[in-house]
Formats: C-alpha cells, structure tokens, sequence
C-alpha cells in the first residue's frame, strides 16, 4: 500500500518511521524544507527509550511529485488541515484512503468538504512524540492507536490498514464507534490543555490546586453535555478520566502549554473552540469554554506567527 504521510513532524515522522522499518512503502511530505533536506540526507533519526536509530525514509517538499496514492494519513496541526487536504488531492485516486490521526474535532468536516466522505477514516491515537530538530525527533510515549469507518462498519480496506500498522509494532484496533473514542480523547485535551498552557503548570499540578479542578471539571461536564446532544456515546466518568491522565503525566506539559512557552499557534479551535462551536448548533451556552478559548485567543494575539 503505497502510503503518503502529510505533516513529517513528531507524529508523522514516528508514524512514517515505524511504517518504513516494517517495509512498507512510505513517503514523508513536510512544507519544512530543512527537516526534509535532513532526512533525505542523513535518514530520520528516532530516539526511542534513549536508543537512537536512523529510519531511511523517503520524503519530499514535492507532493505534486508523488503520483497516484494508496492511503495519505494527515498529520499536520489541526489549523494546517485544509491546505494540506487541498496539497494532497493531486496524489487521488479513484480507492485513495483519506485517514486523519490527528486531535481535536473538525478535521473529518474539513477533510469532507474536499473529498468524498466515503473515503476517509477517523482515527484517534495516544501515542506522544516530540521533534527534537531538522530530522531528529523523539517517541515521548506508547498509547494504543484506533481507527474506524466514519459510518461505524468495519471493512476490509480498515482492517488492512490495521494490520498493517500492527506490523510495523502501532498497536492499533478498527473502532465501530470512533467519533465515540474522538470524544474521549478530546475531553482530556478539554480538560488540560488550555489550563497549562494559561497557568504554566505541569499536567499534575492542575490536580494540587482547588482553583484549576473546579475549572477543569466545569470545562468537562460542559463538553460532556454537547457530547451527550450529539449522540456520542460515553464511557465512564470523563472528568475522572481527566484527572487520571493528568496524575499519570503529572510531570508533563502538554502540547498547548508547550505551544504557549514557545509562543507559537494552537490547536484551540479544534478542541475548546470546537465545544463552543458544536453547542451553538445546539443552542446551548458553555460559558467556561467560551471563556478559555477567547483567553487562549486573546495570549495568542501577543505571539508572532
Ligand atoms: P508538528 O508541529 O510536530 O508537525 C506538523 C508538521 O506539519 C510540521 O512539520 C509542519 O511543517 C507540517 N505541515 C504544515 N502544513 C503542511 C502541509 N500543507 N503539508 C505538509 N506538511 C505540513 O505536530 P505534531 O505534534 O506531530 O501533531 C500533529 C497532529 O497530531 C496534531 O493534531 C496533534 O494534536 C496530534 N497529536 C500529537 C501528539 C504528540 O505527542 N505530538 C500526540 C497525539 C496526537
């Protein structure tokens, strides 16, 4: 299966890297020209458990180049999504495989509005990786990996595709629910991400302060009560599921908060910009994410990108 990677960055070059050491045929597409020169040159560098090892990996700035394509996995940050759907329909084919593994809510939408929603997969993965440099980058953590038909059938073109990523040692599973397992990730990123990135803390120190949890929690059960509108269902208690996730990462930062010390973009449209967008389609109000997302809006306006 010939395999298109939009986005070479931490999870796209993980992805990418795992993929080819397995013998599939993978090609890396990144806008960062410096990263692709590195790879191209020099192969992927994957440190992994502090063993390094270089991944040869093609990879181009070209997408134009690539001709017709099996699959093409999206990769990039959520705001990237549509350029990077529009780069990418030069390499369509009749059966080419739309999959996005990316956060947040909204990128299926995007991707639908340029391609036939029947061929695009949802997926949802909880593994974590840094980029370190021009082709270098770093596996921060393992996390299971699930992917689904958007109309919930489990067909042979996912299965493949599952298999496939097995292979290359992604433990993944085909979901029948996975706007369901979308959802689940996405009230923990509701849950922390702003919060960090607003307060500077570590995951774990928003569990130390009453302050932060009564946030947390009002910022949860709001997405919780959109979720429950819209059909999605819900496994246990997401708020309790919040607070594990950030015990267990307590001495990590997350990617909004990292987003936020290096002053770059991030992904809060797609995440609680997403929450406040899908409520008013249901008319009701979530005061504290609409609050979050305009304070993350408003810090942003400060940074040059
Ligand atoms: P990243 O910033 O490291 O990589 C994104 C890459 O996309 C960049 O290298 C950028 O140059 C490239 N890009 C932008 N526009 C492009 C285009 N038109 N064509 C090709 N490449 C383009 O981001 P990341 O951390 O790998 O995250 C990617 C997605 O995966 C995000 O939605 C993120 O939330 C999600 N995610 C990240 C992690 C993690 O641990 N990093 C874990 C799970 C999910």
């Amino acid at each position: 299966m010939k395999t298109v990677i939009m986005g070479a960055g931490a999870m796209g070059s993980l992805f990418g890297g795992l993929l080819a050491l397995s013998g599939e045929e993978i090609w890396l597409v990144d806008i960062w020209k410096d990263h692709i020169d590195a790879i191209c040159s020099e192969g992927l560098s994957v440190e992994d458990q502090g063993e390094i090892k270089t991944v040869q990996v093609k990879a181009t700035t070209d997408v134009a180049s690539l001709g017709k394509t099996d699959l093409i996995i999206f990769f990039v940050k959520t705001y990237h999504t549509e350029k990077a759907v529009r780069d990418a329909l030069a390499l369509q084919k009749e059966d080419t495989i739309f999959l996005t593994l990316q956060n947040g809510l909204g990128n299926e939408e995007v991707i639908c509005q340029q391609v036939d929603r029947k061929k695009v997969l949802l997926g949802v993965t909880n593994h974590g990786a840094t980029l370190l440099g021009p082709g270098r980058m770093r596996h921060a953590g393992q996390g299971k990996t699930s992917m689904g038909e958007l109309n919930g059938k489990v067909t042979d073109r996912v299965t493949r595709i599952t298999q496939m990523f097995c292979k290359a040692g992604i433990e993944t599973r085909v979901s029948s629910s996975i706007h369901d397992l979308v959802w689940t990730k996405l009230f923990v990123n509701i849950g922390m991400n702003a919060l960090t990135a607003l307060t500077g803390f570590k995951n774990g120190q928003l569990l130390d302060h009453p302050e932060t949890l009564r946030l947390m929690e009002a910022l949860v059960s709001e997405a919780v009560e959109v979720a429950g509108r819209k059909g999605i269902g819900i496994e246990g208690n997401p708020f309790e599921k919040v607070k594990t996730v950030a015990e267990a990462t307590r001495e990590n930062r997350s990617s909004m908060g990292q987003d936020f010390d290096y002053k770059r973009r991030t992904e809060i449209d797609a995440i609680n910009g997403a929450v406040v967008r899908e409520a008013e389609r249901f008319g009701i109000s979530v005061p504290f994410n609409q609050a979050i997302t305009d304070l993350v809006k408003a810090n942003e306006k400060r940074f040059n990108f």
